[in-house]
């Protein structure tokens, strides 16, 4: 499927609209979520025109990849969330709830996060 250059997300690397901004450099940025489901929960979205992980992965650039990852790591850091812990969440297509239609990580942390899934789809 095409990327959709009008997603809420476009908008805002772009400059659009704005968003509560933590972190940016080249490859990344990173800013609060605007709905949050835990005391922190921040999103942390590569810059170039991605849809899911599956298409970074096939066609993002070795450096883009390595970007996104240590940009990753850098917004944990600078949350201080990396010693009481946290959790990383990218949901993808219908069944994983994705909204947005431009890849992006979920931070979440700030207390216990309670089970991975609190729905039993078995
Ligand atoms: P997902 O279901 O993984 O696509 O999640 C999309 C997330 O984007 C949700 O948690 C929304 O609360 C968040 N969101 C939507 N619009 C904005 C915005 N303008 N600024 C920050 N977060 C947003």
């Amino acid at each position: 499927m095409a990327y959709d250059q009008d997603n809420i997300f476009a908008k805002i690397l772009r400059g659009e609209i704005p968003c509560n901004k933590i972190y940016e450099d080249d490859y990344a940025l990173a800013f609060h979520d605007i709905n949050p489901q835990a005391p922190v929960h921040a999103l942390v979205v590569p810059k170039g025109d991605y849809e899911n992980h599956a298409a970074f992965a096939a066609d993002a650039s070795e450096a883009e990849i390595l970007g996104l990852s240590r940009a990753l790591a850098e917004v944990v850091d600078m949350l201080g969330v990396a010693k009481g812990g946290y959790r990383l969440i990218s949901n993808t297509g219908a069944n994983g709830g994705q909204e947005v239609p431009h890849y992006h990580i979920h931070i979440l942390a700030g207390g216990p996060l309670g089970r991975m899934v609190t729905k039993d789809i078995a």
